[in-house]
């Protein structure tokens, strides 16, 4: 059964790379789990929680100019009819995204950096054709064939809020390296490609999408905008947009209209500091709190674990993931495992610090096989950890490679509570590669999103 799913996949991935023909190369939708109705669907959920978790700008002259020029290009036959829809927010980081379906995202930061109305548009018409292309649910698709079809075929359609909360549990949610969010390179071509027609279709300048991106990219050194680590730079941006010109009519285009432009910047320019994030207060509910009563002596309280939104980039050997900003790497650079913890997942015992909520990755040599590897790792934890049993073993994929997660339980090092670990293993050229989650049960539910984007943000480098 399995294996016949592998079959289909690559028969179909192998469709999708076939060479391109001489002529405007035809763009469509690739292969896909999803449908186009639960594209608009998932869309919509995440969007909800974008509208509450960002600083989305009601004012209404900003969001009607960011609109405008967005319907515009999505009149387009190309842009494939989804409900698109424009929203401005307040945030300085030069950034912009679309959920699938249709929700595009603008950063004020972008309309900032940005030199005219055609360069915002070459934005736009380049996060609609990720939608239309719907690269987000086709990486999805790709990321996790194992259990996407029994939960796409699940009835989620119609429940409101479901499918998004679903789909996180597999590690497909808005988090930082999302595969809804973060692109291929394959994927960032064909998005420039189309991009440009629908610029073209709308009377702007379809180069300036380009220069737009390889300014912020001769800008942006290795530190470089969220949005080129979103969209990597397939290479020849400009080129490429300018033999996709060739093939369309011929027209006059323009850098659009200079005075809104101008206009909209002196908006931005007059709006109030974005509100402040609600910080995660490390430590802040249990400051001192050691004295739980009626609790095991020596054992902390439960502290404060939420993690922050922004995220760092951790690069071992081998393999990178994100992970949020406000833990530390705790472990030497040169230990063959590293980890990574908020400081208050740290917890001082007698016998050394015990994690009590971070993650722990690295590698083990083995036979090369991942069932019997991760079973001969698993029965090492538990040797080490008495106590400590598997609540469940699923087949699962990180950055696209067969994978296995384990979930245990066991004592946690804080007062009362039991830790669950979620340990995801993949066969590597270099021995198994393991990922381990820690969380203290009660904390679970705040940390559940961050660690389904550490999962998702994997990625193997060699
Ligand atoms: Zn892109």
């Amino acid at each position: 059964m399995l294996k016949q799913v592998f079959a289909t996949l690559s028969m179909l991935l192998l469709v999708s790379a076939a060479p391109a023909q001489e002529g405007p190369r035809q763009l469509k939708p690739g292969w896909n789990l999803f449908s186009k109705d639960q594209d608009i669907q998932l869309g919509k959920e995440a969007a909800a929680q974008v509208e509450q978790q960002m600083a989305v700008i009601q004012n209404q002259e900003l969001t009607a100019y960011v609109r405008r020029i967005g319907d515009k290009l999505a009149a387009a036959p190309e842009a494939g009819g989804f409900p698109y829809t424009f929203k401005v927010v307040n945030d300085k980081s030069i950034n912009a995204f679309a959920l699938p379906g249709g929700p595009a995202f603008v950063h004020t930061g972008l309309l900032t950096a940005a030199d005219n109305e055609a360069q915002v548009a070459g934005v736009l018409a380049h996060e609609i054709s990720h939608v239309a292309l719907r690269h987000g649910t086709n990486q999805a698709s790709k990321a996790n064939l194992i259990q996407l079809p029994a939960l796409l075929a699940g009835g989620l359609l119609g429940k409101s809020g479901s499918m998004l909360g679903q789909l996180s549990q597999l590690g497909i949610g808005l988090g930082a390296n999302s595969v809804l969010l973060k692109f291929s390179r394959n994927a960032e071509r064909d998005a420039d490609l189309l991009g440009t027609r629908l610029m073209a279709a709308a009377g702007y300048n379809p180069i300036e999408m380009a220069r737009f991106f390889e300014k912020l990219e001769a800008e942006g050194g290795s530190r470089g905008p969220q949005f080129l680590s979103d969209h990597p730079n397939p290479g020849n941006r400009v080129k490429a947009v300018e033999a996709e010109i060739r093939y369309l009519p011929q027209r006059s285009y323009t850098t659009g209209d200079g005075t809104a432009f101008t206009r909209v910047r002196k908006l931005v320019a007059a709006l109030p500091p974005p509100p402040a994030r609600p910080a995660a207060q490390a430590g802040g509910t249990a400051a001192g709190g050691t004295t739980a009563g009626g609790t095991a002596a020596g054992a902390p309280a439960l502290p404060d674990l939420r993690p922050s939104r922004g995220v760092r980039e951790y690069r071992g050997a081998g393999y990178t993931f994100s992970y949020p900003d406000n833990w530390q790497v705790v472990s030497e650079a040169q230990a063959p495992t590293v980890t990574v913890a908020p400081r208050a997942g740290l917890v001082q015992g007698g016998d050394g610090t015990a994690i009590g909520a971070g993650l722990v990755a690295g590698f083990q040599t083995g036979r090369g096989d991942l069932r019997t590897d991760t079973t001969e790792l698993v029965r090492q934890m538990i040797s080490s950890n008495p106590g400590m049993q598997v609540a469940s073993t699923k087949d699962a994929r990180v950055d696209g490679q067969p994978a296995l997660l384990v979930t245990l339980q066991t004592k946690s090092p804080f007062a009362g509570e039991t830790e669950i670990d979620t340990m995801a293993a993949v066969e590597r050229p270099g021995g198994l590669f393991y990922l381990v989650l820690i969380a203290p049960r009660s904390a679970l539910a705040n940390l559940q999103p961050a660690y389904n984007a550490i999962l998702g943000s994997i990625r193997f480098t060699k």
